[in-house]
């Protein structure tokens, strides 16, 4: 028998100011410990699936009018952006938003504000990101606003983790960052999958590098899913090849 994924999204739909349909029935599901790639273009829909999951539509006049979201087997539907984090799924938004007047270091504390343990075990856990992402421990006095984007990235990252996640929802993180940085980012996130068992579903228009570190795909387009399958069913798919890889 295989586990009940830890996310499952079912046929949503999402209407921003009462008339704008933009989600129109996405379905789709995050296995435990899974590495599960949102794909598709520019304005498809996919930073509004991770949003309608973090409830975090409503102030951009946003939401779900259809459909059902549970995580870890509970419906999420109306649960503050901090009840879902302390249940253990949290947000990574498009364009890093550190604190640019903190440094990496406070950064990473301000993700530790749901956590009712003490300072001892948050400190620890600050040492963890570190072994991930030592150059954040290098970097840990700047102030965030002087580091370059990939490591605002990795910062934005660190300080989810500081949340002790079960789930990461991360949209785009390649964005605006140079090949070799992407994929730096993305190894990292097959080690935290690895090692710590977090699972991911990642938003991302570069399908290629995301193709392949995720297990599973969802293709959408115009606020449809309209293609999923293994991760390496769809690097082989012609259609995929053609639109989304740019070979044919
Ligand atoms: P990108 O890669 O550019 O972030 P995306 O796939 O994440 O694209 P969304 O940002 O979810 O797409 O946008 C989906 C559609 O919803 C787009 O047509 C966009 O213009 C529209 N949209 C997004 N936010 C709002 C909003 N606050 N009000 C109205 N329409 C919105």
């Amino acid at each position: 028998m295989t586990d009940a994924p830890i996310l499952k999204i079912n046929n949503i739909e999402v209407i921003y100011n009462h008339v704008i349909l933009v989600l129109k029935g996405v379905s789709l599901e995050v296995p435990k410990k899974g590495i599960v790639a949102l794909l598709g273009a520019n304005g498809a829909g996919k930073t509004t699936t991770l949003k309608a999951v973090s409830n975090l539509l409503k102030s951009e006049r946003g939401e779900v009018t259809k459909g059902s979201i549970e995580f870890m087997g509970e419906r999420v539907e109306d649960l503050s952006p901090n009840d879902l984090v302390k249940r253990g799924c949290i947000q990574v938004m498009e364009g890093r938003h550190c604190f640019e007047h903190l440094t990496v270091e406070e950064n990473l504390l301000t993700g530790a504000y749901t956590r009712g343990d003490g300072r001892a075990a948050i400190n620890d856990d600050l040492e963890k990101v570190y072994t991930y992402f030592p150059r954040l421990k290098e970097r840990r006095r700047s102030l965030a606003g002087y580091t370059s984007g990939g490591e605002q990235q990795m910062c934005a990252i660190g300080r989810a983790l500081m949340s002790k996640p079960s789930t990461i929802l991360l949209d785009e993180p390649s964005m605006g960052l140079a090949p070799q940085l992407v994929a730096e980012i993305f190894e990292i996130v097959r080690e935290l999958n690895d090692k710590e068992g977090v699972s991911f579903l990642v938003a991302e228009q570069n399908t290629n590098m995301a193709l392949r570190y995720a297990t599973y795909g969802y293709i959408l387009e115009n606020g449809r899913v309209v293609l999923d399958g293994d991760a390496e069913a769809l690097r082989n798919n012609a259609d995929v090849k053609e639109f989304y890889l740019g070979v044919s």
